[in-house]
């Protein structure tokens, strides 16, 4: 059983069980769509679940939506509705994910993006950590390379380009990893599975750029802004070695699912001495703050999905 009840389907928010698709459908078939993956916080202080960078996920999700000639029929302000009333609808009282899904739904043959209908979903479920591992992941090189920009472009969150993603998992996690760094084509680090990287070396926060095929990450920016603003780290955006990863002092991924996580360990080769690292402490402090509207500076980052109602009352 299912613990989430609706799904906003066709236009409106529907029974979970009506919120479904035929086999035949192009998306499904083919991997034509793109999506989201949204968190919200239960604040217990507060009484209250903010939706974490709510508009820059749905700005991302637009821009998947262009260069898959997908056409939805709703603003950023429209889809960022949608989500509070799903959410208030589901009545959640516990940390959520949030999955917005745009696809091709034409039901019939014919690979291409053009002159096809267009769907969109949206559905959350309640949830924890995405990967379970406090004292830090134990990571391995992927011999699967990143989907090029000329390829499956990596900056969008397009669902067929998961395969690539699954392939680095699972080859990690059967080879006894906890998760995968996968590598851009002509070798340099690109990203996780399903997160952005950052290194720390000698106390400066080390990143690829957003031409290394990865996907532009709504927490890499938010950890940019952390340890630049309130850490008075320098971040540097640029194309990083493979064996960088072996020099460093640090490494953590970040994204919405992952949060932040601290890697000891990458191709059996400890990062630095193979603890949990200062800067990482830091930031995993500030980001949790952040998330939960604990962050009175960036509040703004958190939209409060009962509070209008409170208001309207
Ligand atoms: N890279 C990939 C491949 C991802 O799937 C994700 C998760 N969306 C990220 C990076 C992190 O992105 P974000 O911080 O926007 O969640």
């Amino acid at each position: 059983m299912p613990n989430n009840r609706f799904a906003f389907f066709n236009g409106q928010i529907v029974p979970i069980e009506q919120a479904q698709v035929s086999v035949m459908t192009h998306g499904l078939n083919y991997g034509t769509g793109c999506f989201e993956g949204i968190r919200a916080y239960w604040s217990p202080d507060e009484e209250e679940l903010f939706v974490f960078q709510l508009r820059a996920h749905y700005e991302r999700l637009l821009r998947s939506c262009k260069v898959l000639f997908i056409t939805l029929p709703y603003s950023v302000d429209e889809l960022c509705d949608w989500t509070l009333e799903l959410l208030r609808q589901e009545e959640f009282r516990s940390d959520v994910y949030i999955r917005p899904l745009a696809f091709k739904a034409l039901e019939g043959i014919g690979v291409r993006l053009h002159e096809l209908p267009d769907a969109f979903t949206i559905w959350a479920l309640p949830f924890g950590k995405y990967i379970e591992q406090p004292s830090g992941l134990k990571v391995g090189t992927s011999s699967w390379r990143r989907v090029d920009d000329n390829a499956i472009p990596a900056r969008l969150k397009a669902t067929g380009a998961y395969v690539n993603s699954a392939l680095a998992k699972s080859e990690a996690m059967l080879n006894g990893y906890d998760e995968a760094i996968v590598l851009t084509d002509d070798g340099h680090v690109s990203e996780g599975s399903a997160e952005n990287i950052f290194l720390v070396r000698n106390g400066v926060l080390h990143t690829p750029g957003l031409t290394d095929n990865i996907l532009e990450g709504i927490t890499r920016t938010v950890i940019k802004e952390l340890a630049t603003q309130e850490l008075g780290l320098q971040v540097v955006e640029r194309s990083i070695d493979r064996t960088e990863l072996y020099a460093a002092d640090e490494i953590f991924f970040c994204g919405t699912g992952v949060e932040v996580a601290p890697v000891i360990e990458v191709d059996r080769r400890p990062v630095g001495d193979g603890a949990i690292g200062p800067i990482f402490k830091q930031i995993q402090s500030l980001y949790y703050a952040a998330t939960h509207g604990a962050d009175a500076k960036r509040r703004a980052w958190c939209t409060p999905v009962y509070a209008r109602e409170l208001a309207e009352a």
